[in-house]
Parts: C-alpha cells; structure tokens; sequence
C-alpha cells in the first residue's frame, strides 16, 4: 500500500512535469502565433537540453518580447491553479504523498514563473546559458521550497504527533 503510494506519486509527479513542459513550449508558440510571429517547432533543443519553440524573427518587438515571456508565466498558472485546488480540498494535509506532490507543484510553479521572467526580460543570458540564469532558476526553486515549508511545515509536525513520535 505504502509503495502503491510512492509510485503514485511519483508518477503523478512526473506527468505534472511533462504537461507542464507542453504547457510551457505551446504557450510560446500560441501566443507567438497569435500576436502574428512565424513559429518555428516545437522541437528538440540539445543546447537547452530541453524542447524549445524559435521564432523566425529578423529584428527585435513587443511581440516577441510577450511570446518570450509568455511560456513560464502561462505555465505557472496552472500549477499555482492546482496547488490551491488540492489546498481547497484539503489533499495537502491527507498524507505524505500529497503533501510531496504539493510541494513538488508549488515549486514547479515558482520555477516557471522565473523562467518567464528570465527568457523575457534576460533573453540574451538565458540563450548564452549565462550562469547567473542558472542560480535564478535555483533560487526560484528555493524560493518555492521555502514558502511551501513556512506554509505547510505544520503539517509534518501533525502527521509525526498522529503516528506518536512528538508528545505534547
Ligand atoms: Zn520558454
């Protein structure tokens, strides 16, 4: 039962990932699409090691300022979404397993918003792999794990003095 539940949630885990990685690469194409920019992908990047939409582009606009910002932000939306539905249903504090993969939600969520920070307003560094846009994106991760632990750490406290190992 117990390992039924870790493969659950790992699993759940990962899909969250893989969807909103979908999220992330549709959101720079639609939107791109949208405000009229020729798209180019999605498609594997080996340089980001990650999927990537290009824009076919010969100069600088607003419109390709938003399509580069708008993938870590739309993605961030759901999963802020899904983090205060599972708050609102009281999954968060069930068990371990959904207070992980709460966690694991919020943190994503901390992370995309960055992203669309840093692949808008620092384009340049984030394509030359600079590595300050890497300690942002630790730091954005960080950041959500330290939120969800002020927010949620009673919650551990809670499940330890339930199974008795804290007596108060
Ligand atoms: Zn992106």
């Amino acid at each position: 039962m117990k390992i039924f539940s870790l493969v659950q949630g790992l699993a759940t885990g990962l899909l969250m990932l893989a969807l909103d990685v979908i999220t992330h690469e549709y959101a720079h194409l639609l939107v791109g699409r949208a405000l009229g920019l020729k798209t180019i992908g999605p498609y594997w990047s080996p340089e980001l090691l990650a999927p990537a939409v290009g824009y076919d582009v010969s100069e600088w606009s607003w419109q390709l300022t938003l399509a580069l910002y708008s993938g870590g932000l739309v993605a961030a939306v759901p999963l802020f979404a899904t983090y205060f539905l599972l708050v609102s249903k009281g999954l968060v504090t069930r068990n371990r397993m959904w207070w992980s993969l709460s966690a694991w939600i919020w943190m994503l969520a901390f992370y995309q918003a960055g992203q669309g920070i840093i692949e808008g307003a620092y384009h340049d560094m984030y394509i030359a792999r600079h590595l300050a846009v890497f300690y942002a994106q630790v730091a954005m991760v960080l950041l959500g794990a330290v939120t969800f632990g002020a927010m949620h750490w009673r919650d551990v406290e809670d499940y330890l003095r339930r199974k008795g190992h804290v007596r108060n």
